[in-house]
């Protein structure tokens, strides 16, 4: 049943961007659900304004009143300087999971047509190496961190199992890479881990993502939902696409807690732009995961089954079939028009509530230590002096201090005292001076540091601190 008129920012975005926000929203306008679509830019015409964010403020504004917004994709500027549109709209509202589903489509043939995929990766948002805090160490080493808090994980986490049971979903992947990053990735999976016996009925199990890539290859119709840190959901769900037809069958919804914006995962594909030949069905499933999230679950269902109406006629666009045949956007979506209403065999619409989020715990830290301890220093310098040079300097500098060196270690294998590995270094090295046995205080840091830029150029520190007795940083490669 229709609700009367929502408010919906439409942002039509960049090359291709709106002539599929044009298609999807005449599709959405013929079900009859009232939208009072409210259009705004974002993207590159916006960073030629001058605006380095690329997302002005009436759209802000706009999406701030209708907490829902319909998007095409925006173009990032290749430089320095501009951060992505995209990445500032996720951000700014907190759109912290990331849902792209996919599911094999009548009509569209693929190698793995016939074995009935249908999953959904389920991606943290804001956080991981997105975060975008990148730094020249020296001229030579760059440095991004990988920021992963325990809060993020749970929140994802959380979404991702109510999802699933909305969506009647009994299998649930977590993939990370927690056997190398212990801690950034170990926290997604350990977070995993204490969550899942909330859901007993559902069969939830850890994969290493680089095997998670290849069993998706091999045997995908083994996931029915995948959740994961950001960087490894942004390349599987591209590969997910791709299992059911490519990047023109793609939806996405970013949720946040009381905003979502829903987008194709494709991006702007300007060779293509303005020339009525690109597949607008991302954008238009995208709308469908719109109209449920306002609650027009009928109008959602009529617009898929119409799309798949459409496919299963053998109404396509060329990058499924190429230019014998195909038909441009403007003719694919008044064809999914002309199908509202209609369904087909090939598709049965999975039975779905209409999903309520969960709502997250206020705390600013979701895990507090009882007990916290100083226990040393890392410091990261410029050099380009031998490694046996650089330890007994370092050695020396800290005699007389509450510290002492332990090791020095560059690109995270160490090199003093030294191992037996082969070392080509660069010119940033890392000094871990640990406390000779007392307590000691970020006053002793600061004298060490003091001696140690009479020598070495440093160029960023971390200390080194024990959380409830166990350690809060890592080991070096050869770190004993
Ligand atoms: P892209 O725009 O997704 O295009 C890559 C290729 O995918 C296209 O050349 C085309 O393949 C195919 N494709 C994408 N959308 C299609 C559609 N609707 N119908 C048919 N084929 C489609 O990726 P890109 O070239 O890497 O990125 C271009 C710009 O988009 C960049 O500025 C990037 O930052 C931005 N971007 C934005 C978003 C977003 O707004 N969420 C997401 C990704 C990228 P063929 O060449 O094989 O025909």
């Amino acid at each position: 049943m229709s609700k009367g008129t929502t408010a919906v920012t439409l942002i039509p975005g960049d090359g291709i961007g709106p002539e599929v926000a044009e298609s999807a929203r005449r599709i959405v306008d013929a079900t009859g659900v009232k939208i009072d679509w409210e259009v705004h830019e974002a993207g590159a015409e916006v960073f030629k304004k001058g605006l380095a964010t690329g997302v002005p403020q009436d759209t802000i504004a706009s999406i701030e009143r209708t907490r829902c917004a319909l998007k095409g994709p925006l173009e990032t500027p290749v430089g320095f300087g501009e951060k992505s549109a995209n990445v500032t709209l996720r951000k700014l509202f907190e759109t912290y999971a990331n849902v792209r589903p996919v599911r094999e489509t009548p009509g569209v043939p693929t190698p793995y047509s016939g074995r009935g995929l249908d999953l959904v990766v389920v991606r943290e948002n804001v956080e991981d190496l997105y975060a975008g805090i990148e730094h020249m160490q020296t001229p030579d080493v760059a440095q991004t961190l990988k920021l992963i808090s325990r809060k993020g994980c749970e929140k994802v986490i959380r979404l991702a199992f109510a999802l699933a049971e909305a969506e009647g979903r009994t299998n649930v992947a977590c993939a990370t890479k927690a056997n190398i990053m212990k801690m950034t990735e170990g926290t997604m999976k350990r977070t995993f881990e204490e969550i899942a016996p909330e859901h007993p009925d559902i069969d939830a199990w850890h994969v290493i993502v680089d095997n998670c890539a290849h069993q998706l290859v091999k045997k995908p119709e083994q996931f029915e939902m995948i959740v994961t840190t950001n960087m490894n959901g942004d390349i599987l769900s591209d590969l997910t696409s791709a299992l059911v037809g490519g990047l023109g069958f793609a939806p996405s919804a970013n949720l946040g807690t009381d905003v979502a914006i829903f987008e194709a995962v494709h991006g702007s594909a300007p060779k293509y732009a303005g020339k009525d030949v690109i597949n607008p069905t991302a954008m238009i499933l995208s709308a469908v995961l719109m109209l449920r999230h306002i609650g027009e679950l009928e109008a959602a269902s009529s617009v898929e089954n119409a799309v798949m109406a459409t496919l299963a006629s053998g109404v396509r666009t060329r990058d499924v079939i190429g230019d014998d045949g195909s038909v441009g956007t403007t003719a694919y979506t008044e064809a999914v028009i002309g199908n509202l209403g209609k369904s087909v065999p090939e598709w049965t619409a999975r039975e779905v509530k209409r999903l309520a989020m969960p709502v997250p715990r206020e705390e600013t830290a979701f895990v507090i230590p009882e007990s916290v301890e100083l226990v040393g220093v890392d410091v990261f310098f410029q050099t380009e002096e031998p490694p046996a040079t650089v330890g007994e300097a370092a050695q020396r500098i800290a005699e007389g201090t509450a510290l002492e060196l332990k090791m020095v270690e560059c690109r995270g294998t160490q090199v003093w005292p030294k191992t037996s590995a082969r070392l080509d270094p660069t010119d940033v090295m890392r000094a871990r001076f640990i406390t000779r046995g007392s307590v000691i205080t970020s006053e002793d840091i600061l004298e060490l540091l003091g001696r140690f830029g009479g020598r070495f150029n440093w160029v960023h520190v971390e200390k080194l601190r024990m959380f409830d007795g166990e350690p809060s940083f890592s080991r070096a490669q050869g770190e004993i």
